[in-house]
């Protein structure tokens, strides 16, 4: 269990910041990046200095991106190829499909504190995706489309706990909203980048993959 949570944060200290993918540990000071802010290998923050090539500077925003969403070489890569081959700047295209991920929206809904929790969820059929139980954490949504975590699931203690916290106020995007009392989501809007509100140097992954 320790050696997986490390080698999680491992990603985020290659990085270099944080990608927040422990869920609720990533805003304490048990976090990683904040007890050692050196890359992993190196025996403290001596040697940092050195600047990246555009490569490499370019190759790290690409990692950067595509750890936070959690996903392989191959599925980052096939959302790209299909963000190129819509109308539209290729960068807003390509954010609007990783958040548009079902794993993605149970994560921004609240139903999750992190992606790889959401995905786990999603695998184990914790959901209905508009009344469909559906088990594909990749799985696209729609405008319109309604989350809802299964009758039977909500009625467990994650689930009852959960729906207190989010009865208190959760912050859901401005693109989503969200029933509590239901532990339902609906998709109101494509999200803009600004609402998506992340540090990531879209020009830098894209620019990346055109070499
Ligand atoms: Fe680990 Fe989260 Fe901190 Fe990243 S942000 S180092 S995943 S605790």
């Amino acid at each position: 269990m320790a050696k997986n949570l490390g080698s999680k944060c491992k990603l985020c200290r290659r990085a270099g910041e944080k990608l927040f993918l422990k869920g609720d540990r990533c805003a304490t000071p048990k976090c990683a990046l904040v007890r050692k802010a050196y890359k992993p290998g190196m025996h403290g923050p001596k040697g940092e200095g050195r600047g990246l090539s555009d490569y490499g500077s370019q190759l790290k925003e690409k990692q950067k991106l595509k750890r936070s969403y959690g996903l392989s070489e191959q599925q980052f890569r096939k959302h790209l190829v299909e963000a190129q081959s819509k109308q539209g700047v290729v960068g807003d295209n390509l954010m609007s499909r990783l958040e548009m991920r079902l794993d993605n929206v149970v994560y921004r809904l609240g139903f999750a504190s992190s992606r790889s929790q959401a995905r786990q969820m999603v695998s184990h059929k914790a959901f209905l995706l508009n009344g469909r139980s559906l088990n594909i954490p990749s799985a696209e949504v729609k405008v319109g489309d309604e989350i809802q975590v299964k009758k039977h699931k909500a009625d467990r203690k994650y689930f009852k706990d959960l729906q207190l916290v989010l009865k208190g106020g959760a912050n859901i995007p401005k693109w989503l909203s969200l029933d509590p009392a239901e532990l339902k989501g609906k998709v109101l809007s494509n999200p803009t980048r600004e609402e998506i509100g992340l540090g990531f140097d879209l020009a830098s992954v894209i620019e990346f993959y055109s070499r």
